[in-house]
């Protein structure tokens, strides 16, 4: 296969910076305050709305609902570091006419009542349809839980059914604990017991997981994963992400681009050359063992300590490549700047 036709988007996320206040163990795109505000500019911010217009489809419950993987949400880092910006994004993505729109939030700009009901009202006034809150116990190392209850609470308030708890299992443990402040991991595992995180809900070792849930988790050899399928699949329709840097990535997969979101109607109709982008060419084929061999092959050795999941692997050998070759698939660049 030397090209591939990327599949229509017809939901996603779109990322206006890497910015966070917080730096979670499980952060998929390794986002934290360390991150420069590089935030999306107005223009881009247009165009890639623009071309995601008429692409992005509505929940199955109407373009008035929402749901965790349909329409488009605005995401991060955290949206709510700059809110002027979020703002803007949901009036051109309202004028657009994109369904399904939410944002997606760790809270921690909940302090108040007031401002929290001012700033989720306004968004709603301007367009935005709904909120998706993160709760489990990495985002309670940063964000003082009684936040996180008042965002629900206020976003019920303004947002009715149009709100999305994940994860609703950790939301409801974590008040059953009588948890309020920002609580450590391993306090939390004190007190919630080493299975609260193994087998309760979804948990993706991508990202900042590959490196900093090592000791939590069992660890393989390289080869366990040759064989297995990207789960989700690599190339899909729904809940890619667009970022502020010009990526189209696939799914969840921080430090990889399809190519420009600009390009969006080239990639849909003629295709990825995968010649010139030789790690889409193994990933697109399902070939984690062919890109352990390239990666060999450019001076990679396999870890002694195992790895986690075939997307810590598939992140270790991208890791060893970005610094070995000029891979514009692997971009950002800065993501494998913040692998730590
Ligand atoms: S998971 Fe969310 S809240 Fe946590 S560092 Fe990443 S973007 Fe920030
Ligand atoms: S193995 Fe790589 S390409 Fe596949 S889902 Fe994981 S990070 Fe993405």
């Amino acid at each position: 296969m030397t090209s591939v036709k990327v599949p229509q988007p017809v939901s996603g996320g779109l990322l206006l910076s890497y910015k966070c206040p917080a730096e979670c163990r499980h952060c998929m795109y390794l986002c934290s305050p360390k991150w420069p505000a590089d935030w999306i500019t107005s223009e881009d911010l247009e165009a890639v709305l623009s071309q995601l217009a008429g692409r992005i489809q509505p929940s199955p419950w109407g373009p008035e609902a929402v749901g965790l993987s349909d329409g488009l949400h605005f995401t991060g880092g955290e949206p709510f570091l700059n809110f002027e910006l979020l703002r803007q994004a949901v009036e051109i993505a309202e004028a657009l006419g994109i369904p399904s729109t939410f944002v997606e939030t760790n809270c921690f700009w909940c302090g108040d009542d007031e401002t929290t009901r001012d700033m989720l009202r306004h968004l709603k006034e301007v367009g935005l349809k709904g909120i998706m809150i993160s709760v489990n116990p990495f985002y309670a190392e940063y964000v003082p839980f009684e936040r996180t209850e008042r965002c629900v609470r206020i976003s019920q308030e303004v947002f009715g059914q149009n709100v999305m708890v994940y994860q609703l299992e950790y939301y409801r443990q974590f008040r059953e604990l009588g948890i309020k402040e920002r609580i450590p991991l391993e306090d939390y595992l004190a007190v919630a017991g080493s299975e609260s995180l193994t087998g309760r809900v979804e948990l993706f070792f991508m990202g900042r997981a590959t490196r900093q849930l090592r000791g939590l988790y069992p660890t393989y050899p390289a080869p366990t994963f040759f064989n297995q399928l990207c789960q989700p699949p690599f190339l899909r329709s729904w809940h890619n992400h667009f970022d502020n840097y010009g990526n189209f990535m696939p799914g969840f997969c921080g430090g990889i681009s399809l190519g420009h979101w600009r390009d969006l109607d080239r990639l849909t109709t003629e295709g990825i050359d995968l010649v010139e982008h030789p790690v889409l060419g193994f990933l697109v084929a399902g070939d984690m063992g062919g890109l352990f061999h390239f990666a060999e092959d450019h001076g990679y050795h396999e870890s002694g300590d195992g790895y986690l999941s075939k997307c810590d692997l598939c992140l270790d050998l991208r890791d060893h490549l970005v610094s070995r070759g000029d891979f514009p698939e692997l971009s950002p660049r800065e993501f494998y700047a913040h692998l730590e």
